[in-house]
Order: structure tokens, then sequence, then C-alpha cells
């Protein structure tokens, strides 16, 4: 609840969207994309379109989705897009594509109206000039990162990172290789509420490095958790901040900036990148080496699991020198029964021992429960009745769904009174709930002033955050310990333990030194780069750092200064010259 709050209370003009991690458009099946977009119920799902548009894009967007006709934006010049480009803005697969070429009238007519639905989109983001919407996406183009893998970004943010690049060279650090760059992932279909500055990604200006070594943390109780346990939050404090840091980085990557102030934003990310990753290292080695050996056992219990699973794959593909034997596969399957035995053993040994392994931390955190305690106690507030506006809210939304279900019910042909008689009955009491909940915060506030309710309840805020984060210690809720697989956004505890044997852990964990030769070489490397240097390279040549987000960071990822510009102004700030 308390994340929902905080989420909900945020003003997005104060804090950049934090876009979420974006990898390459898995590849829908032909089926599914023929459902969702032209299928058995095609004219219900352009109708839905329709309606959608017809809020934000105008009655103009409403009638060229419905009616093609000479009016519509020319989106002939998709066709001759790279493919890996043209797929993101169909929304199809290869297959999809080549089915639509073929003569698959119903994935043509899909394709086209995904194009019509991309150039509304990108009209909202780029400005009505649809010749600026064609050269962006015709100067969209991939870098060759080595290893056939490729990162396909715009010419405005490739330029920049070939400065940044050859940068590091020159100090003897590789750049840091990701094919985690231009990704629409069908968002441009379907914008929903996202702001302009979501689309980063979209159009080519994004690029995500590390994302499992230094993760994107939203979740509050990750947050006070490296709080209480370093005494920091896992994002990063600059110098500037918002709109103040994006004019800055965008002069900075122009040449153009005073001296003084980019080197103070610069300064601010060097201390904050020291504390970063020495917090980082703290909160690996904080617990003792009882609790860290239990979860790490777990962890290479999981592990083992995985193992078995790929030895038997592996075996069941062999064909030289020959095929496996019915004993070899049985092994093969046994040792996969025995892992997965193992693992819910040790699972099931440790949930109950949570509390104690983890009672150092937890002992910090009824610490600060305590502290909000008194504060009610000293204030002489009954904590659970003092009620935000959200809580509020949500009250008033639960008892308005009661009253519809009863409504619907009473309609119903047969009637269940008994249920009608406790749906009526919950609405009353939640009714009643509500009014004893708006009292009471009316005669604190008359009571304490303003001033004084809102600081009890953003401290309630904490308190929900707090106990949210020790039951999740404690039970491993929601997996918030361990689960079974690596997370790139809020990962579990283990993970960022550095128990997991896929991964180093940690929030944010730079690669290690080295790799001079590579650099010299003018190669992209996959160990190393990612680090201090890069990092104030990156914002010297005007990318925005996502790991200064507050409240969400993402230390992944990086975007382009002017770009984030040219989109939140629609199209207005330039690329490449002053704005
Ligand atoms: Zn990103």
């Amino acid at each position: 609840m308390g994340d929902r709050v905080r989420a909900a209370e945020e003003s997005t003009e104060e804090k950049p969207a934090a876009p979420v991690i974006v990898r390459p458009q898995p590849a829908t099946s032909n089926r599914t994309a023929a459902d969702a977009l032209s299928g058995p119920s095609a004219d219900p799902a352009r109708r839905a379109d329709a309606a959608g548009l017809g809020g934000p894009g105008g009655n103009r967007a409403v009638a060229q989705l419905l009616s093609p006709a000479p009016g519509d934006p020319a989106i002939d010049w998709i066709e001759s897009l790279p493919a890996h480009i043209k797929q993101q803005i169909d929304n199809f697969g290869a297959a999809q594509e080549k089915a639509a070429d073929a003569g698959n009238q119903k994935l043509a007519d899909a394709r086209t109206r995904n194009r019509h639905t991309f150039m509304d989109t990108m009209r909202w983001a780029m400005g009505d000039d649809d010749t600026v919407i064609q050269q962006h996406f015709q100067a969209i183009a991939s870098i060759d990162v080595g290893g056939g893998e490729e990162l396909w970004a715009h010419s405005s943010t490739r330029e920049r990172l070939a400065a940044v690049k050859a940068e590091l060279e020159a100090q003897g650090i590789p750049m840091p290789q990701t094919t985690v760059g231009l990704g629409m992932r069908g968002d441009h279909l379907n914008r929903g509420n996202k702001g302009r500055t979501w689309f980063t990604h979209a159009v080519g200006f994004a690029v995500d490095w590390r994302a499992y070594q230094t993760p994107r943390i939203t979740d509050d109780k990750l947050i006070t958790l490296f709080d209480v346990v370093t005494g920091g939050r896992p994002d990063m404090k600059t110098s500037v901040e918002g709109d103040t840091r994006i004019d800055l980085e965008i002069k900075m990557g122009q040449g153009k900036a005073d001296p003084a102030e980019a080197k103070k934003l610069l300064d601010s990310v060097d201390a904050e990148y020291t504390r970063l990753t020495q917090a980082s290292e703290t909160f690996k080695t904080d617990l003792p080496k009882e609790t860290l050996d239990r979860l790490g056992e777990v962890e290479q219990a999981r592990f083992a699991v995985g193992t078995a699973r790929r030895a038997l794959a592996r075996l069941k593909a062999r064909k030289k020198p020959k095929a496996a034997t019915a004993d070899e596969i049985a092994a093969g399957e046994k040792a996969i029964t025995d892992a997965q035995a193992n693992y819910d053993k040790l699972v099931a040994a440790i949930v109950p021992d949570l509390p104690k392994l983890f009672e150092p931390w937890t002992k910090k955190i009824d610490e600060r429960i305590a502290v909000i305690d008194r504060e009610f106690a000293d204030a002489g507030v009954d904590e659970e009745l003092l009620t935000s506006d959200y809580g509020l809210k949500d009250r008033e939304a639960k008892a308005r769904q009661v009253r519809k279900d009863e409504a619907a019910l009473a309609k119903a042909k047969i009637k269940d009174e008994a249920k009608l008689a406790q749906l009526h009955q919950r609405a009353l009491d939640l009714d009643e709930d509500l009014a004893k909940r708006r009292q009471y915060r009316t005669e604190t506030k008359t009571a304490l002033g303003a001033k004084k309710v809102q600081a009890l309840i953003d401290e309630k805020f904490k308190l929900i955050t707090l106990r949210g984060l020790k039951e999740g210690l404690i039970s491993n809720a929601n997996g918030f310990v361990f689960r079974t697989k690596l997370a790139t956004d809020d990962p579990a505890i283990d993970q960022l333990l550095g128990l997991m044997p896929e991964n180093r852990g940690g929030f944010f964990t730079p690669d290690a030194a080295g790799g001079e030769a590579q650099a010299q070489a003018g190669q992209f490397s996959g160990e190393h780069g990612y680090g201090l240097a890069f990092i104030k390279s990156m914002v010297s040549h005007g990318f925005e750092a996502g790991m200064a987000w507050r409240g969400g960071s993402d230390p992944m990822h990086f975007e382009l200064a002017e770009g984030r510009k040219f989109l939140k102004t629609g199209g207005k700030s330039p690329l490449g010259s002053t704005p």
C-alpha cells in the first residue's frame, strides 16, 4: 500500500518517468498476433482502438483509424526500414512479417493498422510533422558491438556514444557492451497514460547496460532496507535535479555548459558512485556468515535443479557418437527429481528460521518502528485510525464496489438473499468506518494542525513500509528473500546479496577494472568498462543517468538528455543545437 501511495503522490514532473528495462521484443506467435490484431474479433478491436484514441487523438485520429483515406499519414517509407525497426513498429516477429508479405491478408491489414497507430503516437511524441518522424526513424541504425551483436540507436545517440567510446579508450578503458537500445515493446500501439518521455527507448535515445548488476530499484521496502543497512538511499543524489539537470546535461553534451556547474554535477556523480559501490558491498557482507551460508545453500540447490535440467536437455539432443540410451535418460530425469527434492527440503527448512537469520536486520527495523510508534503516542494519535487521502479514497472505492455488487445481485433472476444481506451489511460497515476515519482526521487536524497531521501521515507510510519489509524478510512473502530466478527489477534479497550463482549481486556492482587490450583494439567489452569513468563520460556527453532518478533508480539506463527534452516538448526542443 505504501508503495502505491507514494507512486500516486509523486508528481511526474518532479521526477523523470522511469522506464522499465527494455529487452528485444519477444516474438509473438502468429496465432496470438492474429487473434489480438486482426483475428476473430477484428472489428471490435478496431472500435476499441478508436475509442482509446478518441480522447487524446481527437476526431481526426479516429477518422484516420477507421477509414484509411488519402488524408492518412504516408506509411510507405516504413517498408524500406531495416527489418529490426520495421518489426518493432509492426509489433511482428520475423515469421509474421514474412506471412504478411506472402499474402496473409489479416496480418497485412494488422500491419497497416499498426503503422497508422505508430504514426499517430509519433505525431503526439514528436510533433505533427511527418517528415520529422520519417527522417528520425531513417536515422536509426545499428552499432556493431562485436560477437555478431548489434546496438540500435538514433544517430544523435550513436554519435555521442562514439565520443564516449573514444574518450574511454584513450584512458585504456573499453566501452561496455550492450544490445539493449531501441525497444518499442508495443507501447506505441497502446500508450495508455504514459508520458512522452516514456518513449526514449522506443525512438532510439536510450540504452541499458548491465541490468542484473545494477538492477532497477523502485520498491520502497528495498529502498528502506538499503537505508537501514547502509545509511543511505540506493539512488544517486546529484548537484542538480530534474529539468535543471537535463538542461545542464544538454549543454555539457554540446560543449556549452558553464564549467563550474558541469564540474559540480560530475563531482556529485563521483561522490555518489563511491558511496553506492561501497554501500552495495556493505549490504552484501552485513549479515552474519551463518545467515549467508544458509541462504547460499538454498541458492546452490536451486541452481543445481537448472543444471540437471540443462544436462537432460543436452542428453536428449545428443546424436553423436550415438543417441542417449533409455537408462541414461532415466538417470538424467532422476537427477532432476533429486535436485528438486533437495531444493524443496532446504526451502522448507529455512523458512521457519528466517526470523532468526534476519534478526540483525529486523532488530534495526524494529527500532525504526518503535521511533514512529513513539511519535504517534507522544502526539496522542491513533496510528491505525489516522487515514491518508489515499487510504480514504481506497476505502471509498471498496464501498462503491460492494454497492455495485449488491445492486447487480438484487437484479439477478434468482436472488441469493443471504448473500444480499451480507453485502448490504458490509456496505454499511464500510460507510461507518469511513465516516469514523474522516471525523478522526478532522478532529486531529483541529487539535494538532494540518502540518502535523500530514507529517504523521508521512510517518504512517514509512511504518507500513517498515512492517512490510520485516514481513518480507521473515516470511519470504512474494519471494522477497528468494525466488526461482534473477530479476532486473526489484530483485530478491538473495540476488542483492550476491548469493545466486548466476550473478555477482549487489545493488550497484560496476565491472571489475581491466580490459586494456580490448580498449586498445577498439572493442566493446562484456566484462569491463561499466564504472565511474564510463558514467562520468556519459554524463559529460549529454546523457541523463537513470541511477539519479529518486525513488525509482534505474542504474542500467542512460538516455540522451536532448532526446528526452525533444520528446517532453513534443518535438519542439531541437536535437543537435542549443535548446
Ligand atoms: Zn532503459
